[in-house]
C-alpha cells in the first residue's frame, strides 16, 4: 500500500518492455499463493511502471472495495518481483476489508503472508525482509511479530 507522501506509483509512465524473467515472477507469486491457500479475486490487474528510485517497490490501490489494481516497479529483478508479488497479493486478498482496517493490520497481515509462503525458501532471511521492507518503504515495529517463528529461534534469555 502507498501510505506515504510520496509520489504514488499510478503517476509514473507505464513499462512497455518489462523483463520476461520478472513477468513470470509475478505468475509464479500467484501460483505460490494459490498453493498455501490464499484466495484471490479473478478481476484484479497488475500494471508494470517505470519509477527507478520511488520509495515504493509496490503499491495496491483498492476502489469501492472492489477494483483492484497492483502497480509494480519493473527494475526489481525477478527476486524482488517475486517477493513483492506475494506481499501486494496478501493486500489483493485483503481489498474488502483494507477500507475498514489499520495500515499496521494490513501490513502485518501482508509480512506474515510472505513469511508463510516462502517457509523453507533459503532467501527467507529475515535480513532479506527487513532490506525488502525498507526498499518498499515500510519498516516498521510490526515486523518483529510479524516474523515471531524466526525471532523464536533464538536460544532463551539467560542462557
Ligand atoms: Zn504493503
Amino acid at each position: 500500500m502507498n501510505m506515504t507522501t510520496a509520489r504514488s506509483l499510478n503517476e509514473y509512465p507505464p513499462a512497455l518492455d518489462v523483463d520476461p524473467a520478472c513477468e513470470e515472477a509475478v505468475r509464479a507469486a500467484k501460483r505460490r499463493a494459490a498453493e498455501v491457500g490464499l484466495v484471490l479475486p479473478p478481476d484484479f490487474v497488475t500494471l508494470w511502471v517505470k519509477a527507478p528510485g520511488a520509495p515504493n517497490h509496490a503499491e495496491t490501490h483498492v476502489s469501492n472495495s472492489r477494483y483492484v489494481c497492483v502497480f509494480m516497479r519493473d527494475d526489481l529483478g525477478p527476486r524482488g518481483t517475486y517477493e513483492t508479488m506475494l506481499h501486494e497479493l496478501q493486500h489483493v486478498a485483503d481489498a474488502s476489508i483494507i477500507p475498514h482496517s489499520s495500515r499496521d493490520e494490513v501490513e502485518r497481515r501482508a509480512e506474515a503472508f510472505v513469511v508463510r509462503a516462502m517457509r523453507g525458501d533459503p532467501v527467507n532471511t529475515i535480513d532479506a525482509r527487513r532490506s525488502a521492507l525498507r526498499r518498499e518503504g515500510q519498516l516498521s515495529p510490526i515486523v518483529p511479530s510479524a516474523n515471531a517463528g524466526i525471532h523464536s529461534r533464538r536460544a532463551p534469555p539467560g542462557h
